[in-house]
């Protein structure tokens, strides 16, 4: 969530809700009404990527993440942040980045194709219901109430995504326009407002949209600006950081409600690269290595996938056993409010 100032702030008076959510499904829900068949993408192969030699200094045994591509054909002529040349930049400057940690990343897949025009912009996720307090930090709050796909984004994965066996297993970097997360934010005394932001790249994390996204889609990473060069370099690790490590704005000392903007780590906005290790790396390397995203390649080639989430993926789902840090919420409000 490269451009979420802050995770999980969350809810709204529900008349506004009522208001925003319907002017912004207006429109899909009258051609398509509930949860109509949605005409899956055409896709066809970018024949101009070499994924063999892409994909040549990959070692056989070593954890691997497997990453497939989908560029859109139709952008609109004014919309110039995203090509395949980019994302295919953006996934070697991942490789990089993750090399340190001993994870590979293997290209399986770069197609480009026409997409239905309405999924070029879409909304992410409902408005959040009930904001962030101190009683619970965020992923405990993240936990009671998830976030909800829209269903104009479900509807997008669903025509992006082709059917495929290791569906649950893949990172989906999917190139689109904009998309646009609702948040919630402290407006003033006991009162908060919904904020509207343009990501640059959205990664929709298990601890997140845990038991709320179809399994088919849980691996679907949205970019939508590759144009500068921090987010050349960074954005697409990033993303993918809050899959396979699940979680959010966080290195070190820094907890995810507190500021995010500074260097050192990937997971913060910043330069930083590091994926720290240990409690006081709050197990970033750790569980990036027990990623369900994560396979090691036999010698007969057949993929050995570690273990899946125990309880959808949450931040302290049973699979990451110790290796998650227990903190206490925050609010910024008056505490005498
Ligand atoms: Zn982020």
């Amino acid at each position: 969530m490269r451009s979420s100032p802050k995770q999980g702030s969350r809810a709204l008076s529900a008349a506004v809700a009522a208001l925003v959510v319907g002017a912004a499904c207006a429109a899909s829900a009258q051609a398509h009404p509930g949860h109509a068949k949605v005409t899956p993408v055409a896709w066809k192969t970018v024949a101009s990527v070499d994924l063999a030699a892409f994909n040549k200094d990959l070692v056989a045994g070593k954890p691997t993440m497997d990453v497939a591509v989908y560029v859109p054909s139709n952008f609109d002529p004014a919309f110039k942040k995203i090509s395949v040349e980019q994302m295919i930049d953006g996934i070697r400057a991942a490789k990089e980045i993750y090399a340190p940690t001993g994870v590979q990343i293997k290209l399986v897949s770069v197609k480009t194709g026409v997409i239905d025009p309405r999924f070029l912009s879409i909304q992410a996720n409902e408005i959040p219901r009930v904001p962030d307090t101190e009683y619970l930090n965020s992923y405990e709050a993240s936990k009671r109430h998830p976030t909800e796909l829209t269903q104009m984004a479900r509807e997008a994965f669903e025509s992006v995504i082709e059917p495929d066996k290791d569906n649950t297993r893949t990172l989906y970097l999917i190139g689109l326009q904009d998309v646009i997360m609702p948040f919630l934010e402290l407006a003033e005394g006991r009162n908060w407002t919904v904020k509207m932001v343009r990501t640059g790249g959205l990664s929709f994390p298990s601890y997140s949209y845990y038991n709320t996204i179809p399994e088919a889609y849980r691996g679907a990473i949205t970019i939508t600006n590759l144009s500068t060069p921090g987010r050349a370099r960074r954005t697409i690790a990033h993303e993918i950081g809050h899959k396979v490590m699940n979680v959010s704005h966080e290195y070190k000392t820094t907890s995810p409600a507190h500021e995010v903007y500074a260097d050192g780590g990937l997971m913060l906005y910043g330069t930083g690269v590091d994926v720290p290790a240990g409690e006081a790396g709050r197990w970033h390397l750790e569980r990036l290595l027990a990623s369900p995203y994560l396979y090691r390649l036999r010698s007969d080639g057949t993929k050995q996938w570690n273990p899946d989430y125990k309880e959808g993926g949450h931040y302290y789902d049973p699979l990451y056993g110790q290796k998650a840090v227990q903190f206490p919420g925050q609010s910024k409000m008056d505490p005498n409010w």
